[in-house]
């Protein structure tokens, strides 16, 4: 069975439609032909009935005491006379009159009511002896001034061939009707379908090379162009992440090209003339410094790509903002010491966080950092825990640095986006500190912000929910 169902749409579509088709042809033209059946019927049941009167009036006794009926008719009656059939019985079960067109076979035997009763004068069907159908009616008459029951009957012939004639003209057509619509069917699910086609095959010429090709959209309202602008929208994305997929490789590339070049260009210089061992020390010393600089950036650039495959686990606990500000700002306490800085902590204790220790530590880690590195020699920098607005909480980091220009707030939280490339590479940034803080404080649900003004300093603010809107938004907890 499952061969023999068509493979393509619109081969099914047409013959679904041709199989509803044909059981609603059919459907009709069953009721049309009973319709008919019974309209014809009861057209031939009025005809009889007049017929009855007729007959009544025909009947007259023979000198023998038997009736017989008025010899007298006319060319035109010669015709249903064929068809008409009449009995006459006597009240006593006596049969009286019989016509000679029922050749001997019986209406239906000597009633089984006395003639002084009412009888049920609507005509009934009986079938006679030889086959043929009749519709009979009873009446009681009087002839001469006895009273007998007399039956006539109309054959129902004619209204059996016209029945069949238009039945067969229906059955006949039907075929011819499905075939037209099977054709008509067919062309017109092609013509809808013909779109999908054209998408199908756009589609198939689009590769990862080709991803800004669009789909062509007829009619962008319509159910296919809702489509054509679904797929678009998927490219559309697809293409946004093979671009960023791209520009991170090329830029990751390039970053760990630098000290590859630096390491292999000390250690050619160094070879070139004989050294002291103390000089060879300096060199080695100059070379692990490049291999410590490359360790930390293929470190980062491994989170952020488990970060984007979303290997990374969150391991919520309750953590005390202010304690975890105390943390990161101890990991860089050094470097502030060397450039002879100040981190001041501001904050209540009690600020609590539902989160990830190490995550959201690396993130006040790379922006407490930032401040101390692009800082002036004895600046200060303020870490401040305090609660926001509708239960938020917020970490702020205040520096007096050289602040960011307007123009790159914007990107400054782009993957590999340096405002000033070659200095801030100076300090062994790759542009990539503020990227993983804002991934960090973007997958605890809360948001990072730049607020800074040329030369007056920065102020990098992370906005996280506090443990309460954190329940409160958790998959399983249930505030209470
Ligand atoms: P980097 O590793 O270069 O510091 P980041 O992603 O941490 O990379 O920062 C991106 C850029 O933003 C830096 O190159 C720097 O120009 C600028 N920036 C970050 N923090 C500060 C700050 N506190 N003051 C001034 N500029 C900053």
């Amino acid at each position: 069975m499952k061969r023999l169902w068509p493979r393509h749409v619109r081969s099914r579509m047409t013959l679904w439609y041709v199989l509803v088709l044909g059981v609603l042809l059919l459907a009709y033209a069953g009721g049309a032909s009973l319709y008919l059946f019974y309209s014809l019927r009861e057209q031939l049941d009025h005809n009889l009935l007049e017929d009855v009167e007729t007959v009544e009036s025909m009947l007259e006794t023979t000198p023998s005491g038997m009736i017989t009926l008025e010899s007298v008719h006319h060319e035109e009656d010669d015709e249903p006379n064929k068809h008409r059939f009449v009995e006459v019985w006597s009240s006593n079960g006596g049969l009286l009159y019989r016509s000679p067109t029922l050749q001997g076979e019986a209406l239906g035997g000597p009633p089984r009511v006395s003639p002084e009763a009412t009888i049920q004068r609507s005509p009934s069907t009986l079938r006679l002896a030889s086959g043929e159908r009749v519709r009979v009616a009873n009446s009681i008459s009087t002839v001469d001034g006895r009273r007998v029951f007399l039956r006539v009957a109309h054959s129902e012939q004619g209204l059996r061939r016209e029945i069949e004639e238009f039945v067969s003209v229906l059955l006949l057509a039907l075929p011819l009707a499905l075939v037209l619509a099977g054709l008509s069917g067919f062309a017109l699910a092609r013509k809808a379908l013909a779109p999908i086609d054209a998408m199908a095959r756009t589609a198939e010429r689009i590769s990862a090379e080709r991803l800004n090709e669009r789909l062509p959209v007829e009619n962008p309202v319509d159910e296919l162009g809702h489509l054509a602008r679904a797929f678009n929208a998927t490219l559309g994305r697809l293409e946004a992440a093979f671009d960023q997929l791209r520009r991170f490789t090329a830029d990751a590339s390039h970053e760990l090209r630098t000290p590859l070049t630096a390491i292999r260009s000390v250690g050619e210089v160094a070879l070139q003339i004989p050294k002291t061992a103390a000089e060879y020390r300096d060199v080695i010393g100059s070379m692990l410094e490049e291999t410590d600089r490359l360790t930390r950036l293929v470190d980062t650039l491994l989170t952020l790509s488990r970060a984007d495959a979303g290997h990374v686990r969150v391991q919520r606990s309750d953590i005390s903002l202010l304690g975890l500000a105390q943390e990161a700002s101890s990991l860089v306490e050094v470097l502030a010491e060397e450039k002879r800085q100040r981190i001041s902590l501001e904050g209540e204790p009690a600020l609590m966080v539902s989160g990830d220790r190490l995550i959201l530590r690396q993130a006040l880690v790379n922006l407490i950092d930032n401040a101390i590195k692009y800082s002036a020699m004895g600046a200060e920098i303020v870490v401040r825990v305090r609660a926001g607005k509708d239960n938020q909480l917020m970490v702020e980091v205040v520096d007096q640095g050289p602040g960011v220009p307007q123009e790159h707030q914007s990107r400054i939280f782009d993957r590999f986006y340096r405002v000033d490339r070659a200095r801030s590479r100076e300090w062994g940034g790759a542009g990539l500190g503020l990227a993983i803080a804002r991934w960090a404080v973007e997958v605890h649900g809360g948001e990072i912000t730049l607020q800074s003004v040329e030369g007056q300093g920065s102020t990098f603010s992370v906005t996280l929910p506090s443990t309460n809107t954190a329940e409160k938004n958790g998959p399983k907890e249930v505030s209470t």
